[in-house]
């Protein structure tokens, strides 16, 4: 019976009401794109550019290597949107030419945008190369910097991009709470956010995302991340602004309505998860999904605001 309503869920990710929140894949290259397909994936809300990285250790990849395999992914989604991520090196992604070795904390060190404002030729390769990319199709490119802290830090990524000429959307990700906090500063600079809920989580806690012990803390859940995710919500609604999620926390079918009742206006997730959280928004009002996520944020602890959602979505 639930295979069958899996099945029978297609089409844009939508409550029971119509609201429309976009369903998009998180894709790590080419190879992810047939998965993203068969799920229905509505276009790419996360596309992880590292992979490309981690062939030579020594050197970043060439222009003309990377508009390939940029190209690849776009071109997998004509008419969609793909939301391409430029480097996040260091801390659980380490690059031997780029991240420092020497660093007592690399999750506070140099790593995602901070370093490739220090080595500004490797973000201005891979902005020309997904410029190059995207010509001639009608994919809708956009590009986010990852590690985003502040208004400063959004303002320099939105100059890189403009000096490149490229012609896409420019946004950052919210995965440091200074950013969820101010995310006004932010968005006067770029024109979207995307919540890095792991990241986020981890920064917000002080919980290593790598440590599994600590994994009470990491829960997407927690109500303080809900707040966070709220926080930076109504900034973008203010302003008329786009605020999706890309981290683990939208692939959670339950969670996946709270976000959108919090004011979240796409879920990028492993594909998947797609059909699940497709299948949950279809059945749930916009109204309920916003008492949901009002009833979780009343809550004290994860379980506790988990149980509260899990009651007004499903009377249980
Ligand atoms: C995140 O931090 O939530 C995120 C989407 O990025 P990554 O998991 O690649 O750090
Ligand atoms: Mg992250």
């Amino acid at each position: 019976e639930r295979k069958a309503a899996l099945a029978a869920s297609t089409g844009p990710g939508r409550t029971s009401d119509g609201f429309m929140v976009p369903l998009l894949a998180n894709v790590g290259g080419p190879a992810d794109v047939p998965a993203a397909l068969e799920n229905g994936a509505e276009g790419v809300g996360l596309f992880r550019t590292e992979f490309l990285f981690l062939d030579d250790s020594a050197k970043a990849p060439g222009e003309e290597k990377q508009v390939e395999a940029y190209r690849k992914v776009l071109e997998a989604f004509p008419g969609g949107r793909v939301v391409v991520r430029v480097l996040d090196a260091g801390a659980d992604k380490p690059l031997d030419f780029l991240t420092p070795g020497d660093e007592p904390n690399p999750a506070l060190g140099v790593r995602g945008l901070r370093t490739l404002l220090e080595h500004p030729e490797v973000l201005r390769t891979q902005l020309r190369a997904l410029a190059r990319a995207a010509e001639g199709l009608t994919v809708r490119l956009e590009v986010m910097a990852p590690m985003v802290a502040d208004g400063v830090d959004a303002r320099a990524f939105a100059a890189a991009c403009r000096e490149v000429g490229l012609d896409a959307k420019y946004g950052a990700m919210v995965e440091i709470p200074s950013a969820a906090l101010r995310a006004a500063a932010i968005l006067r600079e770029v024109e979207f956010l995307s919540l890095g809920t792991n990241d986020l989580a981890q920064y917000a806690f002080a919980a290593d995302r790598q440590v599994g012990s600590l994994a009470r803390l990491q829960d997407p859940w927690q109500p303080a991340l809900l707040d966070l995710i709220a926080a930076s919500a109504d900034a973008a609604k203010a302003v008329g602004k786009s605020c999706g999620v890309c981290g683990e926390a939208a692939s959670d079918p339950l969670l996946a309505c709270v976000l959108t009742g919090l004011g979240v206006t796409s879920l990028s997730m492993g594909a998947a998860a797609i059909p699940y959280v497709r299948s949950a928004l279809a059945g749930a009002t916009l109204a309920q999904c916003q008492r949901a996520a009002e009833a979780a944020r009343a809550a004290d602890t994860a379980g506790e605001a988990r149980a509260a959602a899990e009651r007004v979505l499903t009377g249980r």
